[in-house]
């Protein structure tokens, strides 16, 4: 049997962020890697924070990045329920064991009683001080009161909370593939709480004995719950069981590169940090799906985020990805986050894909649009555009005057061309394009008129193309002539004639 089971422990308390995303995409890469099982576990037990809709969201980005799990809520597994608030009697069992062992004791505290404490220590010079070695026994729990007395508050359940019994004056170690050896001191720990009032575990208790039933082998997340795994080894420790392989990965960063990218920088640089648009409240937070990414190209891009397979291929789809594949090759260093490179990535898959790849997602991008064209307009379309997009929706954006003719025109390049001098040879050019649809043919019959009548390219060609385009951009001129057809290309001409004499008075 395979031992490599790793899993990724999302809290529903809202989207994925795209941080989360690239989490998930490590332990999927690492489990199929190594033939291993890829499981989601949704880490539900601060109801607090619990958003409704979040589970699914996170499971629909992780089917749509192609990250699908082997086990998980929904998806089946030996080792369910999957959702931490299905679980309670396993934390209960290890909460009360951990007692029993002297590893951690019952507190009665109240937030008022908790309050006075900081505040006492505080004015004792103690800076931030905690519920730990120092403090415990200065506060109501079952180590300072008697036994008899305890109970009675137990069976009372008032403000009863189970809490970890840190050593005094141990070091903590474990070893973690990016940072090698990690050590924390038991002074510097605080005597976290592992069981709440209201019966459900915090994070710590829940993820180490999740982790342990559910024989992960490896853990892979996010470099902001390293200073967590000291409290998370020892209850390892504690419990006699052996913890799992730690990999801890580096921070992504903001575009500037100074501080971690959060979810409002999102609207604040204008680019999507969440995999698919999530409405929450009144407000609309933009995904990579509906800004038009590819999946495969976002993957892709994330994959580099804090990692590289040690050379310089860049462009790799989830099967390749996997080949190359290494916790070693993790790096320490945050990443900054480079939406450029996003777009960059998506541009070459668009480029990669056939016409009909593409023409599903145009069509229905064009039907959104209200733009009704056959299909075989649509796949010459493709082809024409295809090198000239980034994101999908530029198909529409980049290539409006495929389907309308346009309603305003570069007005530079008119002022600077256009004289009363044209009028008779744009008929004469229309003519051509009546007798000739091919575009080559149609261009070196354009450029031959123009040729033996000494008229300048720089001057009708420039025009020409502001009159079928509005403005300088699009691909090959006598393409697009080529597929909007006589008709529409002289209706355009016509038209632009008329008004560009009003133009440069
Ligand atoms: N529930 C934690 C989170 O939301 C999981 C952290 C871990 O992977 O241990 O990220």
């Amino acid at each position: 049997m395979n031992s490599v089971r790793v899993r990724f422990a999302p809290s529903p308390t809202g989207p994925l962020h795209i941080g989360g995303l690239r989490t998930a995409l490590y332990n999927y890469l690492f489990a199929k890697k190594n033939g291993g099982t890829f499981i989601l576990r949704i880490e539900d037990t601060d109801q607090n924070r619990y958003v409704e809709g979040a589970e699914d969201y996170i499971k629909n980005a992780l089917e749509w990045a192609g990250l699908v799990p082997d086990e998980g809520p929904g998806y089946g597994g030996a080792y369910g329920p999957y959702r931490q608030s299905e679980r309670k009697e396993h934390y209960h069992k290890y909460a009360k064991e951990l007692v029993k062992r002297g590893h951690a004791y019952y507190a009665f505290d109240t937030p008022e009683e908790l309050a006075q404490m900081r505040q006492e220590q505080e004015s004792l010079g103690f800076h931030s001080p905690k519920y730990d070695h120092r403090t415990r026994s200065l506060m109501r729990n079952s180590l300072t009161l008697s036994e008899s007395e305890s109970k009675e508050l137990v069976d009372k359940n008032e403000n009863v909370i189970i809490r970890l019994k840190i050593p005094e004056n141990e070091t903590v170690t474990f070893s973690d593939s990016v940072r090698e050896e990690v050590s924390f001191s038991t002074n510097e720990l605080d005597d976290k709480v592992i069981l709440k009032n209201d019966g459900l575990p915090t994070y710590h208790l829940a993820n180490i004995v999740d982790d342990h039933l559910m024989e992960i082998s490896h853990v892979i997340r996010g470099e902001e719950w390293l200073s967590s795994t000291a409290h998370h080894v020892l209850m390892y420790q504690f419990l006699d069981w052996t913890p799992p392989n730690y990999t801890h990965l580096p921070l992504i960063l903001k575009p500037t590169g100074k501080g971690k990218l959060s979810k409002r920088d999102g609207a604040k640089f204008g680019f999507p940090v969440f995999p698919m648009e999530w409405k929450q409240d009144e407000d609309l937070y933009a995904g990579f799906k509906e800004d038009g990414y590819d999946p495969a190209a976002l993957i892709n891009f994330l994959v580099l985020l804090g990692w590289n397979p040690g050379n310089d291929e860049e462009i790799m789809d989830l099967s390749r990805m996997q080949e190359l594949f290494s916790l070693g090759k993790i790096v320490k260093a945050g990443a900054r986050f480079d939406i450029e490179k996003a777009k960059w990535f998506n541009q070459n898959y668009i480029q990669q894909k056939s016409t009909e790849q593409l023409s599903s997602g145009v069509k229905a991008l064009l039907k959104k649009h209200n733009v009704e064209v056959s299909d075989d307009y649509i796949q010459k379309y493709i082809g024409l555009m295809k090198e000239r997009v980034t994101l999908v929706p530029d198909f529409y954006t980049e290539g409006q005057f495929f389907f309308v003719a346009p309603d305003s025109y570069d007005e530079k390049q008119v002022k600077k061309r256009y004289s009363q001098d044209t009028v008779p040879h744009f008929q004469k050019i229309s003519e051509i394009i009546e007798s000739e649809s091919d575009s080559t043919i149609l261009s070196t019959s354009v450029k031959s008129y123009l040729s033996d009548n000494n008229l300048k390219m720089g001057v009708y060609l420039p025009l020409l193309r502001v009159m079928i385009c509005g403005s300088m951009k699009g691909p090959d001129l006598f393409e697009i002539i080529s597929l909007l057809g006589y008709e529409e290309t002289n209706n355009r001409i016509s038209t632009a004639l008329d008004r560009f004499g009003s133009m440069i008075d």
